[in-house]
């Protein structure tokens, strides 16, 4: 029997990754991030900083290293070669004229706890590493963990960049289920959204899909970060249009299991780099 709209919670998801590392972390690894920042990045500063909070709980030392902007570069290089430096990640956005590619190839990927290098992400296309991009790991998670089954579903990705929306797409694949990837230039998503059960929203717009718009049973992943009044909202409304969907909240969704998913790739890598 179906008894409504269900919010589909990412703190106890979040909670249940923290006891996992917590566990592991009991064999004293030494687990050392470090995070560049550019210096005046506001966004990055409060994410990083919430992960450290979790990192300091479980014993991961963090560290927030500060760019000038003209040495991002250098700050990657200088941490590539530190011993005592076991995974690193990078905020966004990056300094004029850096881009995801730069920083990609410049990173070394036994370090790279995002998976963002052409190497890892490479590695996730042909299904052989335990390591995933923090935030499609968080959205497929979010779904297993409480009980969504994916394999034999028809999931739409409303996001094609390569940090979200195209290693989703590959996660999902290696679950079974069916993807379709959408974007600006996507002329019918509208009738994508008709056609199938999960939709993923990573667009970054508030209310690009409202509840009222959406036809029958579905379930939203809702990826999207946008601030509106001061307020933290995703790209999804529920205006009680209809009562049939289930979705992850933002904040309190999607957002809260990513950080967590970093410190358990910090782990994850340490032990992946002594088998590869
Ligand atoms: P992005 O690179 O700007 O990607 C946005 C995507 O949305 C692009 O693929 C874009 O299409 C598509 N899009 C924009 N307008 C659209 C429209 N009207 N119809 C259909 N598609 C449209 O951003 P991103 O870095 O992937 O991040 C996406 C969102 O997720 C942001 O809100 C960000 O803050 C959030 N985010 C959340 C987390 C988390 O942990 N929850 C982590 C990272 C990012 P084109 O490719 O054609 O431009």
């Amino acid at each position: 029997m179906y008894f409504g709209t269900m919010i589909i919670d990412g703190k106890s998801i979040s909670k249940k990754i923290m006891d996992e590392i917590k566990e592991r972390m009991k064999g004293n690894t030494h687990v050392k991030i470090a995070a560049i920042i550019s210096r005046g990045d506001q966004e990055s500063s409060v994410y990083f900083n919430s992960i450290r909070r979790n990192a300091e709980k479980v014993g991961i030392n963090f560290d927030i290293i500060e760019s000038d902007g003209n040495n991002f570069l250098d700050k990657i290089d200088e941490l590539n070669e530190n011993d005592d430096v076991t995974g690193i990640i990078v905020g966004r956005p990056f300094p004029v004229g850096i881009t995801d590619e730069i920083v990609g190839l410049q990173l070394n990927p036994e370090k790279d706890i995002d998976c963002v290098t052409p190497h890892n992400l490479g590695l996730l296309n042909y299904k052989i590493s335990s390591i995933s991009p923090a935030t499609p790991k968080a959205a497929i998670d979010i779904l297993e963990l409480n009980g969504i089954p994916l394999k034999g579903k028809n999931v739409l990705i409303i996001n094609r960049s390569i940090t979200v929306g195209r290693p989703l797409a590959n996660l999902l694949l290696n679950r079974d289920a069916t993807v379709t990837v959408a974007h600006s230039k996507t002329s019918n998503i509208k009738e994508l959204i008709d056609q199938n059960d999960i939709i993923v929203l990573g667009v970054g717009k508030p209310s690009f899909l409202k509840s009222s718009e959406i036809n029958g049973k579905k379930v939203i992943v809702d990826i999207g970060i946008n601030v509106v009044d001061n307020k933290v909202v995703g790209d999804f409304l529920n205006d009680g249009g209809n009562d049939e969907i289930d979705y992850t909240p933002v904040p309190g969704g999607v957002g809260t299991v990513t950080s967590t998913e970093i410190l358990k790739n910090a782990i994850d890598i340490i032990d992946f780099n002594k088998v590869y």
